[in-house]
């Protein structure tokens, strides 16, 4: 039996909920490949601080993103869920931390991937420029110095790999950058969810038909509608024909509701005990060290620096 494939992936913890579009483009999938590869995610905070942040605020939003991600389906005895801040990128122990001024996001998006040896790395759309660079720079080692790093392949399902605003269909769904009528969060109370998504925009005309050029925001709804329920775009637009946008979006309000209900509360229950979650993160910390250390000692012995010996 060949051994199993490796993916790995990150989230920010850049605000205090994960939002729709990180969930389908993502998170879900995350929890997909639990089953079938050998799994590592991680909390890139070290990301996070690329731009300014309020240091407690992110303290509690790394928590706060680790528990999500447990309430939306990981399982830390089927993949090793982590901090990235919690593993040095040095080969000796715990000593050094990375300096992030020295990286800009995507080579320290680069580093992160290469040190685990990702053979696929499940994202989003927008994703998929800075991952080339990992790739990139993975062959020109190889090249230079025989083979080490695996170069990464990106992830990407295309029906949910770019949910947009539901304010501005044009633009992507983001954490740091959308307003909050434009994203639902996966923490969101379920009236909220009602309202935001009973205000999303939709397009001139009343017709719940995907058109991505014409109907961008009603396309988009669509896609997220037939990502939760599983029923294809062309059942939903067969289904909603002649009902005019308010049943469709009352419909899909109720599906997002239920969708993250159980989520919400999973989340909720794992942050009333922090020490357990902690631990749980401190053990994905040690598991993560051990892979990111081979790969850091092997880089060593390649490139010729000279061991630091213990003294
Ligand atoms: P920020 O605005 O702080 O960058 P973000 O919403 O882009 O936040 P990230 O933490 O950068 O979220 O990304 C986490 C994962 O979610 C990545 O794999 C990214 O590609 C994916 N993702 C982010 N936004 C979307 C979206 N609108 N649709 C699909 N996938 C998304
Ligand atoms: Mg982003």
């Amino acid at each position: 039996m060949s051994p199993r494939l490796r993916v790995l992936s990150g989230i920010q913890p850049t605000a205090d909920s994960f939002h729709l579009g990180n969930y389908l483009g993502a998170v879900r999938q995350w929890v997909t490949l639990q089953d079938t590869h050998d799994a590592f995610y991680c909390v890139v905070d070290l990301h996070a601080i690329t731009v300014p942040q309020d240091p407690a605020l992110l303290t509690r939003r790394t928590r706060v993103a680790a528990a999500q991600l447990l309430g939306a389906g990981l399982d830390p005895a089927r993949c090793t869920l982590f901090v990235q801040s919690h593993v040095p990128k040095s080969a000796r122990e715990g000593q050094e931390q990375a300096s992030v001024g020295l990286f800009t996001y995507p080579i320290l998006q680069a580093a992160d991937i290469l040190l685990y040896q990702a053979d696929q790395v499940p994202v989003g759309e927008d994703q998929r420029q800075h991952l080339e660079l990992s790739r990139t720079l993975a062959q020109r080692f190889n090249h230079r110095y025989g083979q080490t790093f695996v170069p990464p392949q990106p992830y990407i399902l295309a029906e949910v790999a770019k949910i947009y605003d539901l304010q501005d269909p044009t633009a992507k769904m983001s954490k740091s950058s959308s307003s909050p009528q434009g994203i639902v969060d996966v923490l969101d109370t379920p009236d909220v969810i009602r309202r935001k998504i009973a205000r999303a925009v939709t397009d001139t005309g009343s017709e719940v038909r995907a058109d991505a050029e014409a109907k961008p925001g009603v396309t988009n709804l669509l896609r997220i509608y037939s990502a939760l329920s599983g029923e294809p775009v062309a059942t939903l637009e067969a289904k909603y024909e002649g009902t005019g946008y308010g049943a469709f979006k009352k419909d899909l309000a109720e599906l997002v509701v239920a969708s993250f209900a159980p989520i919400r509360e999973k989340t909720e229950r794992i942050l009333a005990d922090e020490a357990g979650l902690d631990r749980i993160l401190a053990d994905g910390a040690a598991r993560a060290h051990r892979v990111a250390g081979q790969t850091m000692a092997a880089v060593r012995e390649r490139i010729g620096l000279l061991p630091l010996r213990d003294r």
